[in-house]
């Protein structure tokens, strides 16, 4: 089997006497879709937390490509391509469309000084051809000079995604990419996310709707009072009696 991207070993989480997460193993091969799934309060934020490196764990380690980056800070791993998108404050709302596109590659450039004014100006045209790139890629090229402040919520989700996929990650995380939305637009959202599936991104998504669930994993990871109580394909999912159990008693 080839080395999978993301790799959780045996970690432990707790806050104080509570214990949010315990020996979790999970392994994300290239290119698929995982998808943990859980009641309220399991544990499935606190794991991406340790993943992006917000959290240290208590015990285990967390490897990316190879890497262990258990204790890095968490703007080293985003750099090495670990790329959460959807519940950041990260949106600036009296800026345009694009602005904020631009932002997330921009921070990316190394700090040096531009004293070449030519160098500023083409890397600056640089940057906006490729923000219009991700704008057209998600659906929102027409609105790029519009205040974020008056999309909507969808829009918006959009937007968060192309600051994202600026980035160029080679594992996406998202946090409940659909919480709070219509249908429409939590259709529009399964499309968009298959779309980037198809190009062979990784992604691991916590998804509390089993219609996104089912239309994006490949496999998916039950979380249930901090713990991996199943694990499997959607099929295998679907029929486990234990993960009904922790459903319902949830
Ligand atoms: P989920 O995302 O599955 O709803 P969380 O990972 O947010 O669950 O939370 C798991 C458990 O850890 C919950 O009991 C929650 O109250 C607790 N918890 C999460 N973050 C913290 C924190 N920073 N400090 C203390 N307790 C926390
Ligand atoms: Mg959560």
């Amino acid at each position: 089997m080839s080395q999978p991207v993301l790799d959780v070993s045996d970690v432990d989480k707790n806050f104080g006497g509570l214990r949010a997460l315990s020996n979790i193993n999970l392994q994300i091969k290239q290119g698929t879709t995982h998808a943990i799934i859980g009641p309220n309060g399991a544990g499935k934020s606190t794991l991406l937390n340790v993943c992006i490196g917000r959290l240290p764990p208590d015990r285990g380690a967390v490897i990316f490509n190879s890497d262990v980056i258990t204790g890095r800070q968490p703007h080293e791993i985003n750099q090495m391509g670990v790329v959460r998108v959807f519940q950041t404050p990260a949106i600036f709302p009296d800026l345009s469309v694009k602005q904020n596109v631009m932002l997330p590659a921009f921070a990316k450039r190394d700090g040096a000084f531009r004293l070449n004014m030519m160098q500023a100006v083409a890397d600056q045209r640089q940057l906006e051809s490729e923000a219009e790139h991700w704008l057209e890629d998600v659906g929102l090229l027409s609105h790029q000079h519009q205040l974020v402040g008056s999309l909507s919520r969808g829009d918006k989700r959009r937007l968060e995604l192309a600051m994202g996929l600026i980035q160029k990650p080679r594992l996406l995380l998202l946090d409940e990419p659909t919480a709070g939305m219509s249908r429409h637009d939590t259709n529009t959202t399964i499309e968009l996310l298959k779309k980037i599936k198809l190009r062979g991104m990784t992604e691991v998504i916590i998804e509390h709707d089993m219609h996104v669930v089912f239309s994006l994993a490949d496999r998916i990871s039950v979380l249930a009072q901090g713990q991996i109580i199943a694990e499997g394909t959607p099929e295998e999912i679907r029929g486990n009696p234990k993960v009904q159990e922790a459903y319902l008693g949830g």
